[in-house]
């Protein structure tokens, strides 16, 4: 099981999207994404693609959603890095880093903190 931590600029207190950097999802038949929400995110998938959904149909349906965030106009957003183009909806910039990737770097807003993971204690 999985921490949940929180990430803050440790000078400005820019905070980003708890819990552990995404969310596994599930495409249905319209091509959604829905949310598979943890731990039973495999009845989540059962539901959409049916009990019986073979392994390469799940495989296929099934993707992992990274919160990442614009360095451009600090937009959080949504993305399948693995999938999707890592472009920002709101500014076009390709400028996008995950949160993971932040951890330990400069804070995109105030240029002068570093965001830090710190661990709330709590567990999913
Ligand atoms: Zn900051
Ligand atoms: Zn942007």
């Amino acid at each position: 099981m999985p921490a949940i931590n929180d990430y803050k600029c440790d000078n400005c207190g820019f905070c980003l999207p708890s819990g552990w950097g995404g969310y596994m999802y599930v495409i249905d038949d319209d091509g959604k994404r829905i949310v598979c929400p943890h731990p039973r995110e495999f009845a989540t998938v059962a539901e959409v693609l049916g009990d019986d959904a073979p392994p390469e149909l799940v495989e296929l349906r099934t993707g992992f959603n990274s919160y990442c965030l614009c360095l451009e106009c600090l937009k959080k957003v949504e993305l399948d890095l693995d999938r999707d183009l890592r472009e920002c909806p709101k500014c076009t910039s390709n400028n996008i880093t995950s949160l993971s990737e932040l951890v330990g770097h400069s804070c995109p807003k105030c240029k002068e903190g570093t965001i830090k993971e710190i661990e709330t204690g709590m567990w999913t």
